[in-house]
């Protein structure tokens, strides 16, 4: 591999190593052809554009003319500078907001502006607004003092002030020269032991086959990188090793980090035998699963959601007639679509369900995760449900994600939907589908549905996507009891 030393550092690639220093380093050696296309950037775009399209200003202009023209926008600067001995650094700012101050253009300055999705402010937003200012002050001779945020909350715009201090700089030019001296190397950083990074990364394929090659422990699900420490830290460096360790001999090793470490041992241990043999171990066979095994009928329940204005869109529903054990025929099976296309319209909704749940009140509610019923149930009180009606409707949720981690041990990295009925043999209409390509689809009919019908066909793609989801749910309920 031979190294890039010449190779300018932009924005982007900063937010890559923030993420994870191998992806810097994949972005510029990698092979592209094993990259996977996802979502995520692509909502990220959407959004941004989105907030910024709603800071409307009159007055605007394009590049570095705007901000000498004094204009309160200016869209589209890119700018160059060795903030770094030896290595230029880029930023592409697609916005640029006036505000007071002294510039060379006159009694006025500019601030960086960015757009975030997500809960909080990271440090990837911190850096790269220090990165942004810096490199605005190089070019109009004065310092700014602070950078914007935008985030949609609600659909309401919020803006937040970040200073630009000294410490940031700082920090800003220490993972500059950590970034460089990653890009120097000629080996790839190690894989990430955080690897819920790892999921939305577009690196993933690759990176998953070596973690599997190589027996990383962050491959055991179970294993974050606090305890993937511990671990290396009392000798036992891979899934090998950790399959072969007495459960009593991990406990007492990882007591002495904390009481409660210990707790945890015969799990992962159980986890990368599992894992290490492919085969499934049965754990706590005391669990019965009576409450299902005798029930003639079910509902099956998943619900797809837009997180950064916490609407949950889609309601999906399916029904079946007959005890678990019966065959089941899934091209025969109704599904039921409750749309909701507006986050304060929750009455139309709650009625709606409300009439299908009580049309078959004697149903228990299958549900893989904890997100559904506490949504429905959070729907219901802001709906003035009473409380025993609430009650009535708590007790009939059957949570599979929860029952499969209590009774099983499986050869599989994670516990999500997914992976689990992908182990047992289900497969989605669309295998590329996944929740963040739902979203998007969801977000780009929503935006084009009054305008034109580019995207009328997404609606379809949500509801085969949510359908298989509730199927999915649905195998995996069987394969449950098919093991009892
Ligand atoms: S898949 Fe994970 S380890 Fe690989 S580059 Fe992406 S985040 Fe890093």
């Amino acid at each position: 591999m031979k190294c890039n030393k010449s190779k300018p550092i932009n924005d982007q690639l900063l937010g890559s190593w923030i993420r994870c220093r191998r992806k810097a380093w994949l972005e510029i050696y990698g092979d592209k052809q094993k990259k996977l296309w996802t979502a995520h950037s692509t909502l990220q775009l959407n959004h941004q554009n989105d907030c910024f399209n709603k800071l409307s200003q009159k007055s605007y202009g394009i590049g570095i003319k705007a901000c000498e023209e004094g204009k309160n926008i200016a869209y589209g600067i890119r700018l160059k500078y060795p903030l770094i001995k030896n290595r230029i650094i880029k930023v592409n700012l697609p916005i640029v907001k006036k505000t007071s101050g002294k510039s060379i253009w006159g009694n006025f300055s500019y601030q960086p502006l960015l757009a975030r999705q997500g809960k909080k402010v990271t440090r990837e937003h911190r850096l790269k607004l220090a990165m942004a200012g810096l490199l605005i002050n190089n070019l109009q001779k004065y310092q700014v003092q602070k950078g914007l945020i935008l985030h949609n909350a609600n659909n309401n715009i919020k803006i937040e002030k970040i200073k630009l201090t000294d410490n940031m700089n700082k920090e800003l030019i220490n993972s500059l020269l950590s970034l460089e001296r990653d890009l120097e190397s000629t080996n790839p950083p190690p894989i990430t032991s955080n690897r819920k990074k790892c999921t939305i990364c577009s690196w993933r394929k690759d990176c998953d086959a070596i973690a599997i090659k190589e027996g990383h422990l962050s491959e055991v699900s179970g294993i974050g990188p606090k305890r993937e420490l511990l671990l290396k830290q009392v000798g036992i460096k891979s899934i090998k090793e950790l399959s072969k360790i007495k459960h009593y001999k991990l406990k007492e090793e990882l007591e002495r980090f904390g009481p409660h470490h210990g707790d945890i041992s015969r799990q992962i241990i159980l986890q990368s035998q599992s894992q290490i043999t492919n085969e499934v171990i049965r754990i706590n066979p005391e669990i019965t699963l009576n409450n299902f095994k005798k029930a003639n009928g079910f509902l099956i329940y998943d619900i797809e959601s837009d997180p950064d204005i916490k609407h949950d869109f889609l309601h999906g529903f399916i029904r079946i007639k007959n005890n678990i054990y019966n065959e089941i025929d899934l091209k025969k099976i109704k599904y039921s679509p409750l749309l909701n296309l507006e986050k304060d319209s929750e009455s139309f909704l709650w009625k709606r369900i409300k009439r299908k749940l009580n049309y078959h009140k004697e149903l228990p509610i299958l549900h893989y995760g904890e997100t559904e019923p506490i949504s429905l149930l959070k729907l219901g009180l802001r709906q003035g449900e009473n409380s025993q009606e609430i009650d009535a409707l708590k007790k009939r949720f059957i949570d599979i994600h929860l029952l499969i981690r209590e009774c099983w041990c499986l050869p599989v990295r994670n516990y999500g939907l997914k992976s689990i009925a992908e182990f047992i043999g289900f497969q989605w209409s669309d295998s590329n589908a996944d929740g963040a390509r739902a979203l998007l689809w969801w977000r780009q009919w929503k935006k084009s549905r009054k305008l034109n019908n580019i995207y009328s066909k997404n609606l379809n793609s949500i509801f085969k996507y949510n359908q298989d989801d509730c199927l999915a749910t649905l195998m995996i309920a069987k394969w449950l009891i098919e093991q009892e």
